[in-house]
């Protein structure tokens, strides 16, 4: 029996957790920066994932190297070495310039490790981190993630962090003292609302840290892997993160997540911290894949062209409905006058798929691997909708 799509959305909704809000979209397949639903339609992806397809769908080389990988070994519990283990470890160790790696599976489960990893070696209790923040939806993270909305129905949380505002060095100073474990802060705050650090800002920010004692845990899991333009968004503001949280592309769309540790950090104590997946090694193999492409094609540097170009394009023929146009590469935030979401349906509607960031910012999150042609009409379609929004 062949069920429709309509009956089968009603069917996932009859069974989902209600957690989630979703488009009237079923989406059956990928290529690229493209996605396909059930009758073919073809959409541009400026979703990419949630930052999780910096690759796109079913790159070549992850299907090819998660297949392999499937025929040789699926799991492989971190009580045993593992070759392909070993190899992605270094390989990211290396992309990275940090000497050591612990692997999980999610973004809020890597900052959730480095929190507990700051109180371990510090021997402090306190965080500090930033408003508008998000940092994840685990209790730790959640806890220095901003968001009201996100964070009061799970009161009490951990007690001990203090947001302070993005981009402001003074009301940091004000917060970070000898109670303080580890500030935590992104390059570019993405779900805040595309906002990213100013230059020097977060040189201050280590500098600060390393005054004062407190570790700088730097949350990637948005701007990595070659979003912002370089493969990692801080090598931009030229500071070395005590830990380095990552998670979304790093492994071409699986399920991984890794904190890398710097010097400040040396080894674990044993069973400090675990995970039953982590360092799972088709989730190596695949991030093994992403690294080699993103080190070995120019998809980084286009990523840093294009993204300028865009921004360019969207404050020189700024819509009316556009209050102000934010970016790094192309990771892209065009905060509205109004409501994002309309515009959001609008877009879809025309073949165009994009992400909010908050009530009031429409954000651009497309696969590194866009045609520029496909990424051209996307914003087109984008300026005619939002020239129509008012
Ligand atoms: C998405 C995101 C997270 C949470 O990642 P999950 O894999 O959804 O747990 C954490 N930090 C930042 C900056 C993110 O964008």
């Amino acid at each position: 029996m062949v069920i429709s799509p309509v009956d089968l959305t009603l069917l996932e909704d009859q069974h989902s957790s209600g957690a989630y809000l979703k488009r009237d979209l079923q989406i059956v397949r990928g290529e690229g920066a493209l996605l396909y639903d059930a009758d073919g339609q073809r959409y541009i992806d400026c979703v990419g994932g949630q930052g999780a397809a910096n690759l796109g769908h079913c790159h070549p080389a992850v299907v090819a190297a998660i297949q392999r990988q499937m025929a040789d070994l699926m799991l492989c519990p971190e009580l045993f070495h593992n070759p392909v283990r070993a190899h992605y470890q270094a390989a990211l160790c290396h992309a990275a310039n940090m000497p050591r790696v612990f692997l999980c599976n999610s973004g809020a489960e890597a900052n959730e490790a480095a929190l507990k990893i700051a109180r371990l070696v510090t021997g402090r209790r306190n965080y500090v981190s930033t408003m508008r923040g998000f940092h994840g939806r685990t209790m730790g993270a959640l806890s220095v993630t901003w968001e009201k909305t996100y964070r009061e129905p799970f009161e009490p949380l951990i007690g001990e962090v203090r947001h302070v505002p993005y981009n402001n060095i003074d009301r940091l100073a004000e917060v970070v003292d000898d109670s303080v474990a580890a500030v935590i802060i992104e390059v570019v705050q993405g779900e805040g609302g595309v906002h990213p650090a100013q230059p020097g800002y977060l040189a201050a920010v280590q500098r600060l840290c390393h005054e004062r004692g407190a570790l700088l845990i730097v949350d990637e899991v948005q701007t990595g892997f070659g979003r912002t333009g370089s493969l990692f968004a801080h090598q931009q503001d030229a500071i070395q993160p005590d830990m380095l949280c990552l998670a979304k592309s790093i492994a071409g769309g699986l399920p991984m997540g890794a904190v890398l540790l710097g010097e400040r950090i040396g080894t674990l104590p044993p069973a400090s911290h675990g995970s039953t997946f982590g360092g799972n090694p088709v989730a190596c193999a695949a991030g093994l894949a992403i690294l080699d492409v993103l080190q070995t094609t120019n998809l980084v540097e286009r990523a840093r062209t294009l993204g300028d170009e865009v921004l360019a394009h969207f404050r020189a023929h700024l819509p009316t409905a556009v209050r102000e146009v934010r970016g790094r590469g192309l990771m892209i935030g065009l905060e509205l006058r109004g409501k994002v979401a309309p515009v959001l349906k609008a877009l879809q509607a025309r073949g165009v798929l994009a992400l909010p960031a908050g009530a009031m910012v429409l954000r651009l999150l497309p696969p590194l691997v866009i045609d520029e042609t496909d990424l051209w009409h996307a914003v087109h379609i984008i300026e005619e909708v939002l020239n129509d929004a008012v």
